[in-house]
């Protein structure tokens, strides 16, 4: 039986750490605040804001909520987030995607002053990781690695292979596998035998997008798998990118939909609200 990695513990244990940093910066008279803006009624960005304000409170940051309705012209969220860059009790701004279609999410992420930017997405702060600076770092890819470590994973050296090259999971993914001494493959929809070149890793991470699409044919056998995709499917329940009832038998260690990667994002967001304070304070 693979090891199950035991993201909802592992986040748990995040938050407690997080909380006791929280708690030191209070007895100096510091305050983290940070500010959620959600723009329409998208149900599941309802759930994420939720999740977000929730561990915030859990860990004792303050945060303040901008819900916005859906006509909200570009120019109205630029001016508040102008406003929220500009305003020193706020340190972390987060603006929930997916915005609405008359919106260039590009445009509204670009805005957030870099040093406010808790998701780790201005070009700036990526930039940043790809050269291997102190800065935010994307939340799900940094839980990844966050994951591993703690379950005495070992990196160095390993055949990491990502599918997935997106901006938010795939493309920060493997950077920061590479930071970890890896040797890194990125695997795409346009990838030539995929399921052979999956084969290689060590470590195979999945981003997918496509309920139950690696199979056992894509693992070797003793390798880790992390799962990232997130599906409901017809029953009600969850799965992720990886059919996990084939794939565990094969696995040294696996992560779980859900349980696995998903609780790490949110934990991720709140230490890069506590490295808000740091690098404002530099
Ligand atoms: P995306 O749609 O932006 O990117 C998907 C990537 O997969 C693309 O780069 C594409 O080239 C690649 N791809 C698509 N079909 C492929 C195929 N047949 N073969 C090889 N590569 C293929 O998705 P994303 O934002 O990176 O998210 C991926 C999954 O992870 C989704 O299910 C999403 O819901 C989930 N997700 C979960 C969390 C979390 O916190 N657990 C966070 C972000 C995303």
């Amino acid at each position: 039986m693979a090891i199950l990695i035991d993201g909802k513990k592992i986040s748990t244990d995040i938050k407690d750490e997080l909380k006791v940093e929280v708690a030191k910066y209070k007895e100096q008279g510091i305050k983290i605040t940070m500010a959620v803006v959600k723009v329409g009624e998208d149900p599941a960005s309802a759930v994420y804001v939720r999740n977000k304000q929730k561990a915030c409170e859990y860990i004792g940051i303050d945060s303040v909520a901008y819900e916005l309705p859906e006509e909200t012209s570009e120019e109205e969220l630029l001016e508040l987030i102008d406003k929220l860059n500009k305003d020193d009790v706020i340190n972390g701004i987060l603006v929930q995607l997916p915005l609405p279609k008359h919106m260039n999410e590009d445009i509204i992420l670009d805005a957030i002053d870099s040093k406010k930017d808790v998701d780790g997405f201005h070009p700036n702060n990526v930039g940043k990781m790809m050269v291997g600076k102190e800065t935010f770092l994307p939340c799900t890819p940094a839980g990844i690695v966050e994951l591993l470590k703690r379950t005495n994973i070992e990196l160095e050296g390993k055949e990491c292979v990502v599918i997935g090259r997106s901006n938010i999971v795939g493309k920060p993914m493997s950077m920061l596998m590479l930071k970890e001494n890896c040797t890194v493959t990125i695997c795409h929809s346009r990838t030539k035998d995929l399921k052979e070149v999956a084969r290689r890793a060590d470590i195979l991470i999945v981003a997918i997008g496509k309920p139950k699409f690696v199979t056992a044919d894509f693992v070797k056998d003793g390798a880790t798998v992390i799962d990232v995709g997130i599906h409901r499917m017809e029953n009600g329940k969850l799965c992720g990118d990886v059919d996990f009832e084939q794939v565990e038998p094969k696995a040294y260690a696996i992560t779980p939909v859900p349980g696995g990667v998903g609780p790490m994002t949110v934990t991720m967001l709140m230490a890069n609200c506590l490295r808000s304070v740091e690098l404002q304070n530099r």
